[in-house]
């Protein structure tokens, strides 16, 4: 079914079809690490300050190879929050560690930093951060408990391209950046992301496992005369016509941005009212963060209330979602890992929070479409 205001749709901005052109018309390169792919990588180093970047072929991806670059080791085991996307803790499953959940903040939905010391033990290896709705993590605290017990920080900033916690990029505070392109996220290469690294030592390792174990990168800057296999690797490198795709988006960023923070400012600001009245609660922007407005959503009494708000939508054709179950709860989750601590917050507010449409040519219009319906669901 097609809405009038749907979810999400993927942003395009008019300059991609050229992009892919010259791709292959001009270029004639369509595999990786091709002109495109260098001027992405450019642009996301210049923009986060980070030692280094690789363009990889998802977020998910970007976040295996961080869980291998990190050397985390059967047994040992991950702190994160539970509410978040599979990947985050699949990335670290997949190596045979153990991800154990801790419990959110109830006013920005990510891991609560004071609840982390509690759930080190032994075999703790790294913290996983994820920056919900591209609103930072509480990162002096987390690096803190990191350097103090010598664990790696992996930050999930799937959500967080263009966004800052104290003035540093997110993806770029930690050992290593998850970067997604996705179509849902505000910048798009259809399937994509990219890993940050802050050691830039790494770097080489890090093109190795991206190429299939060989030393292809330093065969192509000339840098060797043939290549090897020279250890463990996958396929981490995303085509050239994705990153031509990108590249648009990345030219035209700020704009990008900037309309996706009036859109968020004009739920925020029509929404206040309602919020005083105590019916439901707005998101909660620390001051130390600035954000991408990768999202914005509403919470409402409980899981009931929210259901009839979503039916409401549908009578009107607008698309509002939920969002994760939490991982502890899911088949996968016990399997695989644990919750430290009580789940005080993870369960009730995840069953609170509703997504509103937000994407880059969502018009002024349709957010007063969208607030009209939650007025009259409310009765005010
Ligand atoms: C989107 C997302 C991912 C996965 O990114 P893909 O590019 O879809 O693989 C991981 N973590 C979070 C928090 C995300 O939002």
């Amino acid at each position: 079914m097609a809405y009038r205001i749907p979810f999400n749709i993927p942003p395009y901005t008019g300059g991609e079809m050229e992009n892919l052109r010259i791709a292959c018309e001009v270029n004639h390169k369509i595999c990786g690490d091709g002109p495109f792919t260098k001027e992405c990588k450019k642009w996301i180093e210049d923009r986060t300050g980070a030692a280094e970047c690789l363009l990889t072929t998802s977020g998910t991806d970007a976040l295996e190879m961080a869980s291998h670059l990190s050397g985390i080791g059967q047994g040992e085991e991950v702190i994160m929050p539970s509410y978040t996307f599979v990947s985050t803790a699949d990335a670290f499953v997949l190596r045979g560690a153990v991800p154990v959940f801790v419990d959110i903040r109830p006013d920005t939905m990510n891991i609560d930093e004071s609840l982390i010391e509690q759930a080190i033990t032994d075999k703790t290896r790294a913290i996983a951060v994820v920056h919900y709705a591209g609103v930072g993590c509480e990162m002096d605290a987390v690096m803190e408990i990191a350097r103090k017990y010598g664990l790696k920080v992996i930050e999930d900033a799937a959500q967080g391209v263009m966004s800052t916690y104290k003035g540093k990029a997110l993806g770029v505070i930690g050992d290593y950046g998850c970067y997604s392109f996705h179509e849902t996220k505000n910048y798009s290469m259809g399937e994509g992301g990219a890993i940050l690294l802050r050691d830039p030592d790494q770097r080489e390792e890090a093109e190795i496992l991206r190429e299939k174990g060989t030393n292809r990168s330093k065969f192509y800057r000339g840098e060797i005369d043939k290549y090897s296999w020279v250890g463990y690797g996958s396929s981490y490198l995303p085509s050239e016509l994705n990153a031509a795709y990108l590249k648009a988006q990345l030219d035209i960023a700020d704009k990008i941005n900037n309309e996706r923070l009036a859109r968020w400012e004009q739920y925020n600001t029509l929404l206040k009212p309602l919020e005083k009245t105590g019916k439901i609660e707005l998101p909660y922007i620390p001051s130390e963060c600035v954000h991408n407005a990768h999202m914005y959503y509403i919470k409402t009494a409980d899981i009931n209330e929210r259901q009839a708000l979503i039916a409401a939508f549908e009578k009107n054709s607008i698309k509002a979602v939920f969002h994760y179950i939490p991982l502890h709860s899911s088949e996968a989750g016990k399997r695989f890992g644990r919750f430290n601590g009580e789940d005080r917050y993870t369960t009730k507010e995840s069953e609170r929070l509703l997504r509103l449409p937000m994407y880059y040519s969502l018009t002024e219009q349709d957010v007063w479409d969208v607030v009209k319906v939650i007025r009259e669901f409310y009765n005010v």
